[in-house]
């Protein structure tokens, strides 16, 4: 194994504090798991989240549902205390058979997908079976999740006639989040609204839970306000709230924008780094002035350096935007607490890292990839993108600490 991702169990639970104790005690926090809990490892990040109490966790799809259910059990979180586990995205007939099997709650806006659903359960569980689904509204995203209006109400009044099936949660998704006073946020509320209202029309009930917002929508300057309408929205239908966070919980946030925003940001502040991405030194060397390192030569050492070389480059998720030139510093990594500038081109499997300043490294040593001191942010910055890609790019094994 060249490289390895820790994750810090104390930092995680931490996290999810500060979402849990930002929403209030009347909204739950969903912790979303998916994409491999955002890199970090679902089968290690999930029974942290169960044992701190999160009563849901949210993955893409079926097979990822499958695995963290077992992952669950392998950390001996009895049945009764799993968390319920919600499906997000594809929820079509290959996935049906899991969802039931595995007792998943899908997300659903299509009857076609129903149908499926429908005769998994009557094939798995018999006449008596009924399978909860949380119905997304399509509130501006044009992604998932049926529009307010006629096909919302045909798909109720097929849903209420569907024996197989109990409406158990009403969502949306907002696709900005994280702008201040966005206008996009307010006319997706006023969707939802509508949407809520057709379902109680249809004689339907929301069931259990109304949800919607993610990290964002706990933390930008109308948090309080967002809160306390989704809130106040569930409770006119008998039914709970909840908030789905990811990235926080991984201990970062989407900038809020616009920039210059006065935020209180008191969950952003108090948000760690779960992930350490760590490898090992496996060689080091003397260059002169004027060597050049890397493809391309797009470096050239203009006084004695020495350089480490690490087993790790772009195939495991370290970004080829981090090469370092002479006309344009890249990324860095961090050697027993101080910067090493990585010189050169990030390599497939390789990349070098300026240790001239730090004698004392050795074959062997630690170096911390990504984590404190050089950030999923901070790659996002020279890789022109945000933190999310950045932490769900890493490739490696991880391990809690
Ligand atoms: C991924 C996802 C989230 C979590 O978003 P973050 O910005 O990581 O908090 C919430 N809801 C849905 C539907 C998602 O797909």
């Amino acid at each position: 194994m060249t490289s390895w991702v820790e994750v810090s169990e104390r930092r995680l639970r931490a996290n999810y504090r500060l979402l849990v104790d930002a929403v209030g005690d009347e909204t739950a926090v969903l912790a979303v798991v998916k994409a491999n809990a955002y890199g970090h490892g679902a089968g290690v990040c999930a029974p942290v989240l169960a044992k701190a109490g999160a009563e849901w966790l949210g993955v893409a799809d079926g097979d990822e549902g499958a695995a963290v259910r077992q992952a669950l059990q392998a950390a001996g979180v009895a049945h009764e205390d799993q968390p319920r586990i919600l499906v997000m995205c594809s929820s079509q007939g290959e996935d049906a058979e899991t969802v039931v099997s595995c007792g998943l709650t899908p997300v659903v806006w299509e009857q076609q997908q129903m149908e499926y659903l429908a005769a998994a359960v009557l094939q798995h569980g018999g006449d008596a079976a009924r399978l909860p689904v949380h119905l997304e509204i399509d509130t501006g995203m044009a992604r998932q999740g049926v529009a307010p209006g006629e096909g919302l109400r045909t798909l109720l009044h097929w849903l209420k006639r569907q024996p197989r099936l109990v409406l158990d949660g009403v969502m949306t998704h907002f696709a900005s989040p994280e702008e201040a006073g966005s206008t996009q946020t307010l006319v997706q509320r006023r969707r939802f609204e509508d949407a809520i209202a057709a379902v109680a029309d249809a004689g339907l009930r929301p069931g259990g839970w109304v949800h919607a917002g993610s990290s964002s929508t706990v933390d930008n300057q109308d948090a309080a306000a967002n809160l306390a309408w989704l809130h106040s929205l569930a409770k006119s239908v008998g039914a709970r709230s909840m908030v789905r966070s990811g990235i926080a919980l991984y201990g970062y946030c989407l900038p809020i924008e616009p920039e210059d925003t006065v935020v209180e940001a008191k969950v952003r502040c108090g948000l760690q780094p779960v992930m350490s991405w760590k490898t090992r030194v496996i060689g080091l060397r003397e260059v002169q002035a004027g060597d050049t390192v890397g493809y391309n030569a797009t470096f050239t050492a203009e006084r004695p350096m020495r350089l480490a070389l690490l087993p790790v480059g772009y195939a495991d998720g370290l970004r080829r935007e981090l090469s370092g030139s002479n006309a344009r510093a890249g990324g860095w990594t961090m050697v027993k607490g101080r910067r090493a500038a990585i010189v050169g081109r990030v390599s497939m499997n390789l990349t070098v890292v300026d240790v001239t300043e730090i004698p004392e490294v050795e074959v062997g040593d630690e170096v911390v990839v990504l984590g404190d001191g050089g950030t999923a942010d901070d790659h996002a910055r020279l890789a022109h993108t945000i933190s999310y890609e950045i932490v769900c790019g890493v490739r490696a094994e991880s391990r809690l600490v």
